[in-house]
């Protein structure tokens, strides 16, 4: 095959995501592999997504994982088709969905048990000691009807010595290595990302980190040099909440973030590909990055990512500025997990971070009753001061420039009385 055959024609590939963005793409499955180029890769002869190395595990993960934060034994089909297509790294927890993530997976392996070889596995465990994350280990296994997973992390770590750097952890991962139940270890972030990155390198014993890395964060001076000693550490890097959502119900000048929204969206289209796409292959361009792990609830969202990560058309000089614009008009409504910053600055240690998380799932990703649980999931004693507290310090040096007071006040206005009971 030459290379010329794997690419996506530009053509082909404004057919397949249209000029009205992800919701409004046309063509079955077949039709996106087709119109990615007669590659052939797959088992069924259709182009296949590309794979990249997962730091120095020896392992290729395709660059589109599969994020299973939903109830996945409703979406059996989405399973079938993603491997199909070469989205064969797939991401759950525990957690989600109460168990149904995984019971999805399960019913997906033990109906086509000759798949599983062909997935690379990923589970988490929100446990905090040994015996819990033996617990949840041996729980995801008969779950998901396999004998092992690929990559088991620590879910949503904010400080790598408090949750990750003990010598009971340390051990317990070498020994679910030697018992064959893990093939790798290591550790999911959302908060503090870059110096849980730095951090984690250093311990030596981490196979692979997911981190929100967005066009956001992926520019600063922090996240280059965390990615890149994560790099030099052998860490394979996985990329997650890549779309950045704006929380644009509570940007205090929403007039000119809507304006730069709409020229993204204009200069995009023109491109051939939806902003959401764009913001995808902002990621992939670096080559660093071995996957980035995207929820994708239907199959609209699977083939228009298919589609991203079969092009391979860079961004252009005009593409990057336009979407720093829009990153800088929008940073005030977009929170970038610094939660060191802003939580240090309280006289209380208030989670800030974590419930600007929340709103994040209630307002963009229409995960409302996860957004409302995790937020009555935090202690009274602070829910309950949450919207009376001083912010006045922790806004002064927060970097995104957040109206902290406003955010936290709608929090508790829309989650505390929805979630009790
Ligand atoms: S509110 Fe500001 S300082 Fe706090 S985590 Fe978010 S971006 Fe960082």
């Amino acid at each position: 095959m030459t290379k010329k055959g794997k690419q996506v024609s530009r053509r082909d590939f404004f057919k397949l995501t249209g000029a009205t963005g992800i919701g409004c793409i046309l063509g079955s499955m077949e039709n996106t592999a087709r119109a990615a180029g007669a590659s052939a890769t797959g088992s069924s002869g259709l182009s296949t997504v590309p794979t990249r190395p997962f730091g120095k595990t020896g392992v290729n993960v395709s660059i589109l994982s599969l994020g299973g934060t939903y109830n996945l034994k409703s979406r059996q089909l989405l399973l079938r088709q993603a491997l199909k297509m070469g989205v064969t790294y797939w991401d759950t927890a525990h957690s989600y969905s109460g168990g149904n993530s995984e019971r999805g997976i399960g019913e997906y392996f033990a109906r086509y048990p000759e798949d599983r070889q062909k997935v690379f596995l990923v589970t988490k465990s929100g446990a905090s000691d040994p015996d819990g994350l033996s617990r949840h280990l041996y729980s995801s296994l008969e779950r998901m009807h396999t004998d092992y997973v690929d990559l088991f992390f620590i879910h949503a770590v904010s400080a790598v010595d408090d949750d990750v750097n003990t010598p009971e952890i340390k051990k317990w991962a070498e020994g679910a290595k030697a018992e064959g139940k893990i093939r790798f270890f290591g550790f999911s972030t959302h908060k503090n990302m870059a110096q849980c990155l730095m951090d984690g390198a250093r311990l030596g014993w981490i196979d692979g980190i997911m981190a929100s890395y967005n066009y956001r964060l992926m520019g600063t001076p922090a996240m280059q040099q965390a990615a890149d000693a994560c790099k030099k550490a052998g860490i394979g890097l996985t990329a997650m909440k890549t779309q950045a959502t704006w929380l644009s119900n509570f940007y205090s000048d929403v007039g000119k973030g809507t304006e730069t929204a709409s020229q993204l969206t204009e200069q995009f289209v023109a491109r051939g590909y939806t902003p959401e796409q764009a913001k995808l292959k902002a990621v992939w361009e670096n080559a660093d990055i071995a996957s980035i792990c995207s929820a994708m609830p239907n199959l609209t969202y699977l083939q228009a990512n298919v589609a991203a990560a079969l092009d391979k058309t860079r961004l252009s000089a005009e593409d990057h500025r336009i979407l720093n614009q829009y990153a800088r008009e929008t940073a005030s409504g977009y929170c970038a997990g610094c939660a060191r910053l802003c939580e240090s600055a309280m006289a209380e240690n208030m989670p800030v971070s974590d419930v600007m998380r929340y709103l994040m799932y209630y307002h963009n990703y229409g995960r409302q009753q996860q957004a409302i649980r995790k937020f009555n999931n935090i202690p009274a004693t602070y829910r309950q001061r949450l919207a009376s507290m001083d912010y006045s310090e922790a806004e002064r040096i927060c970097p995104q420039n957040i109206p902290i007071a406003s955010f936290m006040q709608h929090a508790v206005e829309s989650f505390s009385d929805k979630g009790r009971g």
